[in-house]
C-alpha cells in the first residue's frame, strides 16, 4: 500500500534494522524501543488486522515471532517477553499494517502485565457476555 511505512520497510524502500526474514514475513527492531531488542514482526503484504489476513500468513507471522524470541533469548537474554498487537486506532495502532510487538522483559524493569493496558471492567456478568459471543458462532 502506498504511503505505508511498513510496506516500504517490507519492500526495501525504507531502511530498517532487519533481524530475520522469510518469504512472506520480516522482523526488524522498533525505531523507538521500549526495551533492548524490542522487535516488530510484520507480514510483507499490507493488512491492518488479523481478520484481514489469510490464515497461512498469520501462521507464518507467528512462526517468525517464535524464531525471533529464540534469537533474542540467545543475544539479549531477557527474563521474559510481552508479545502483543495493537489492532485499530482505539487500541493505539498508529501504523495500519499489522505488527506483532516482541518486548523483552527483565526482572524489575518497571513494566506491567499486558492486561494492565486498559481498566474497563464490564458492568455485565461475564456469563452474559460469554453467551452473546457463543451466539455469534451460530451465524
Ligand atoms: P503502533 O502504535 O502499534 O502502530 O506502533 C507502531 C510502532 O512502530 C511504534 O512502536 C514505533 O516506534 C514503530 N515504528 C514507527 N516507524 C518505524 C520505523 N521506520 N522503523 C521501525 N519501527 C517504527
Ligand atoms: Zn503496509
Amino acid at each position: 500500500m502506498e504511503d505505508c511505512i511498513f510496506c516500504k520497510i517490507a519492500n526495501g524502500e525504507l531502511e530498517s534494522e532487519k533481524i530475520y526474514e522469510t518469504e512472506n514475513v520480516i522482523a526488524f527492531l522498533d525505531i523507538n524501543p521500549k526495551a533492548p531488542g524490542h522487535s516488530l514482526v510484520i507480514p510483507k503484504k499490507h493488512g491492518k488486522t488479523l481478520t484481514e489476513l489469510e490464515d497461512e500468513l498469520i501462521a507464518e507471522v507467528f512462526r517468525v515471532t517464535k524464531e525471533v524470541e529464540k534469537l533474542l533469548n540467545r543475544s539479549i537474554k531477557p527474563d521474559a517477553f510481552t508479545v502483543g498487537i495493537n489492532e485499530g486506532e482505539a487500541s493505539g495502532q498508529e501504523i495500519p499494517h499489522l505488527h506483532v510487538n516482541i518486548i523483552p522483559r527483565f526482572e524489575d524493569d518497571g513494566g506491567v502485565p499486558i492486561q494492565a493496558v486498559v481498566n474497563n471492567s464490564p458492568k455485565e456478568e461475564i456469563s452474559n457476555i460469554a453467551s452473546k459471543i457463543r451466539k455469534a458462532s451460530e451465524k
